[in-house]
């Protein structure tokens, strides 16, 4: 298949407007990247998402593309309010997945030997992992869960997890406004009601690491990142609650479809018109399970603390544990942005996708705002993350948006089968890195070789100039679930 691709400049690439397409698609990646890409059907979903009514600009792909349900792992559209649609597949499954990175006074030396095993192993026993994982000493009541729904991070603030200060480093300050509780079936609710407070499974992850290079001292100081300094990622979204108000919408959103009129390149692709009662509806329920999803990654915030306070027999504000940021990366969300010199009101999804908002944008926090956003790029468990910062460029290209990790070039499949006979978590441990796992085939599934290297993520998204690297953080112990 010809992709009527076109070179823009070493890190850009058009998919010139085809057949039923209203727009060009860009598609963030090298030449050496683009070839993966092209063995999946990732493209031909860019292609998908612009055929799209009322989208407004690029149909985009970062360079941690890959196939995903109906829109690319790794897709940014934004579309009109008044004329486009939003759709479930733009968002993903796990609604509001998303990343938040602490910061400490600790360094490497406190960590040194065998004690960061038992720290993990102490993670280990205090937050609950692991598939359909559940807390059975919390079966939250309708109306409680209601309140989670409405109020996000600051209902679990308001339950003693965490401190008030740390809403103000989440992405929407860790609550969606217009989220609608009532939206949320049954069904899903019933998922819900006992796994707030659980990291879930596979990719899902808390990870203990170091900062290991910073690259812009200035941006590094502002965040509170120090060479040799602790830090702790946290990396979960709205488990089965999400999981089912996508399932549940993707029904519903089916039949929006004819309803509306809009021709559907791939079923997968169901949407309503963003302003239709249908697309309220979705806006409502999703920002109810984004809500979850932060008061989720709030309340496991609390047990890393209290993990850290028992392990080092100090507070956890003497250890200097303090919320660096928390990004979504599976959302769509209502923004103003300026377009063609014109202000618009667009529903930009973001899946598989991080927010990089640059600075002096109003949603950066005032901590940051002087000099942007903090952007969390996950790597894998045995090589490095990073931490960048928004940009102009972003601003200007990509609705504020970047890359949101190295993305998978193995399936878990294919992991599994290159794992055999091998012992990951030895392998691991060479590198100097203690894993945990709560599932039997994880440690499998998310060997580092199953994803890209980040740093080539990372160096496309740079070179393009829509977020700029700040640090890169080596992991130490990681508790997967
Ligand atoms: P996703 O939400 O798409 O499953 O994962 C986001 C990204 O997290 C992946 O693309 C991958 O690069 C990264 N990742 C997955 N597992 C780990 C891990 O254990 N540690 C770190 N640092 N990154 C991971
Ligand atoms: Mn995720
Ligand atoms: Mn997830």
């Amino acid at each position: 298949k010809t992709w009527n691709l076109e070179q823009v400049d070493p890190w850009r690439w058009k998919i010139r407007r085809h057949g039923a397409m209203k727009t060009d698609g860009l598609v963030y990646a090298t030449e050496e990247m683009l070839r993966a890409i092209q063995e999946e059907q990732a493209l031909e979903q860019v292609s998908n998402v612009a055929c799209l009514p009322g989208i407004v600009g690029y149909s985009m792909a970062m360079p941690d593309i890959h196939w995903g349900y109906g829109f690319p792992i790794g897709g940014v559209a934004a579309f009109s309010v008044e004329e486009g649609v939003v759709s479930p597949g733009g968002v993903g499954y796990d609604i509001n997945c998303g990343v938040r990175l602490m910061t400490s006074h600790l360094t490497l030396k406190e960590l040194g030997g065998e004690r960061i095993k038992d720290l993990v192993s102490a993670l280990f026993t205090n937050i609950p992992s692991g598939v359909g994982s559940s807390r059975k000493d919390m079966k939250l009541k309708d109306a409680e869960l209601d309140r989670v729904l409405e109020q996000g991070a600051a209902w679990a603030v308001a339950k003693g997890y965490g401190d008030p200060s740390d809403l103000e480093k989440i992405e929407e300050g860790g609550c969606i406004p217009w989220a609608d509780p009532s939206k949320v079936s049954a069904k899903a609710r019933e998922r819900g009601r006992s796994q707030l407070g659980t990291l879930g499974s596979g990719n899902h992850f808390v990870e203990v690491g170091v900062v290991e290079e910073v690259y812009d001292p200035g941006v590094a100081e502002v965040f509170g990142l120090h060479p040799g300094g602790i830090t702790v990622f946290v990396h979960t979204g709205s488990r089965g609650l999400g999981h089912q108000v996508c399932d549940d919408y993707i029904r519903i959103l089916l039949k929006s479809a004819s309803k509306y009129g809009i021709h559907l390149p791939d079923k997968q692709l169901c949407c309503a018109p963003v302003e239709s009662r249908e697309g309220r509806d979705y806006l409502g329920a999703m920002g109810a399970a984004a809500n979850f999803a932060f008061a989720n990654r709030q309340m496991i915030t609390h047990w890393v603390r209290e993990t850290f306070e028992q392990f080092f027999g100090t507070s956890a504000e003497r250890l200097g544990l303090r919320l660096l940021y928390d990004v979504c990366h599976n959302m769509a969300k209502i923004e103003e942005h300026t377009v063609e010199g014109r202000l618009r009101k667009l529903c930009v999804h973001r899946k598989g996708a991080t927010r990089a908002f640059a600075a002096g944008h109003p949603a950066v926090p005032p901590v940051y705002r002087a000099v942007g956003q903090p952007v969390l790029i996950p790597g894998d468990m045995g090589r490095y993350s990073y931490v960048l910062v928004g940009t102009d460029r972003a601003m200007a290209e990509t609705f504020g948006s970047t890359c949101h990790g190295a993305g998978r070039v193995l399936s878990r499949h294919q992991a599994i089968k290159s794992a055999r006979g091998r012992s990951i978590a030895k392998e691991l441990e060479q590198r100097g890195v203690f894993v945990t796992a709560a599932g039997k085939a994880t440690l499998s599934e998310e060997m580092p070789e199953a994803y890209k290297d980040v740093s080539d993520v990372v160096a496309v998204v740079q070179g393009a100039g829509i977020s700029r690297p700040v640090a890169r953080l080596k992991p130490l112990g990681v508790m997967k679930g």
